[in-house]
C-alpha cells in the first residue's frame, strides 16, 4: 500500500522532524542505504517496519568510504525509482542529504575503531570502514533511531557497527537482517548491476563456494587451509573471476581461525570482471 512518504534533503529539517517525532512519543527504526535499491534492501526495510512507528530510510553515496579508485561516481543512482519502491513498502520518510551538507569543506571530524577493519576489506579498501563508521554516526544523529537495521551481506560492516554502538554508547539497538538472493543464490547487491551476462554466470561462484564450505563441513572437513583451498579452486574455476580473499574467521573478532571448532565466519571478496562482489555464511559445525 502507498502512503504518504516525505523526501527530506535538508539535515536541520531531518533533525527537527526526528525531534518532533520523539517529542510525541513515537519510536524510530531507520535504515542507511545507498540507494538504487533491491529486494536485499526491501527486506531491511520490512524488518524495520515491525521495530519502529515511524520508518526512515536514507539514501547518500557516502565519499568518505571510497577510495580513490573506486566507483564513488559510477555508483548507480536513481532516486525516482528509490522514492517508489520506498512508498510502496511503507517507508515514512527518505533522508536524502546532499554530500556537500553532510561533509562542508572544513570538515574533519572521522569515527575509527582499532581492530576490527584491520581484517578482510580493509586489506584493498583502506580508509573504508572510517567512512562508513563515520557517516553512521552522522546519520544517528540526524535520525535519532531507537533502532537501526543492517544487513548481514556487508558482516564486517555490522560487526563495526554493533562494537561502535557498544563503545560510544548510542542508545540504539542494531538488527542484523540476513542476506537476501536472487533464486539461483546470488546476493542481491546494487553492484549487480554492473556485470555482463557472462559476468553474471561467474558472479555465482560466490555462492557455491560458499555452500561447497558448508557441505564439506557437514561432512567433518574443520581445517580451515583446506576448505579455503578448495573454495579458492571453486572459485577459479569460472572465467572473469579474481579472488581478492577468502578467510575462515571468529564471528565477533574477525580473528583468522586455523580449524572449524565452533561456529566460524566464511567471507570472500572476489573481482568478477571489473565487478568486487562480497558473500558470507556462518559455518555451523555439527558434531556427531
Ligand atoms: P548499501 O545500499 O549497499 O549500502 O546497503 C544498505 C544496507 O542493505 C546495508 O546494511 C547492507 O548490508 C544491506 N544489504 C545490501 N544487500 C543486501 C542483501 N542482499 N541482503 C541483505 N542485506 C543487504
Amino acid at each position: 500500500m502507498e502512503g504518504h512518504i516525505q523526501i527530506i534533503t535538508a539535515i536541520d529539517h531531518m533533525q527537527q522532524q526526528a525531534r518532533r517525532l520523539l517529542q510525541t512519543g513515537k519510536t524510530i527504526a531507520f535504515v542507511p542505504t545507498m540507494g538504487y535499491m533491491h529486494e536485499g534492501h526491501l527486506g531491511l526495510v520490512r524488518e524495520g517496519r515491525e521495530h519502529g512507528d515511524t520508518l526512515i530510510i536514507s539514501i547518500f553515496v557516502n565519499p568518505t568510504q571510497f577510495g580513490p579508485a573506486e566507483d564513488f561516481q559510477a555508483y548507480p543512482r536513481d532516486l525516482d525509482r528509490d522514492v517508489r519502491l520506498a512508498a510502496s513498502e511503507g517507508v515514512d520518510i527518505i533522508f536524502a542529504p546532499e554530500a556537500e551538507a553532510m561533509y562542508d569543506t572544513a570538515y574533519q571530524t572521522y569515527v575509527d575503531l582499532e581492530l576490527l577493519p584491520r581484517y578482510l576489506c580493509s586489506a584493498s579498501r583502506p580508509g573504508h570502514f572510517r567512512g562508513v563508521a563515520t557517516v553512521v554516526t552522522k546519520l544517528f544523529n540526524i535520525v535519532k533511531p531507537h533502532v537501526a537495521i543492517f544487513g548481514e551481506k556487508d558482516y564486517q560492516q555490522l560487526v563495526i557497527i554493533r562494537r561502535m554502538v557498544r563503545d560510544l554508547h548510542f542508545d540504539i539497538r542494531i538488527i542484523g537482517v540476513p542476506i537476501v538472493r536472487e533464486p539461483d543464490g546470488l546476493a542481491m547487491s546494487s553492484r549487480n548491476a554492473y556485470l555482463s551476462e557472462e559476468e553474471r554466470e561467474s558472479a555465482l561462484s560466490l555462492f557455491q563456494a560458499v555452500q561447497q564450505a558448508e557441505k564439506n563441513v557437514a561432512q567433518g572437513v574443520r581445517d580451515a587451509s583446506q576448505l579455503i583451498h578448495e573454495a579458492s579452486e571453486l572459485i577459479r574455476s569460472y572465467p572473469y573471476t579474481k579472488i581478492e580473499y577468502v578467510a575462515l574467521c571468529d564471528p565477533e573478532t574477525l580473528k583468522n581461525v586455523d580449524r572449524v571448532d565452533g561456529p566460524t565466519l566464511i567471507a570472500l571478496a572476489v573481482w568478477v570482471g571489473k565487478t568486487r562482489l562480497i558473500d558470507n555464511t556462518i559455518l555451523e559445525p555439527i558434531e556427531n
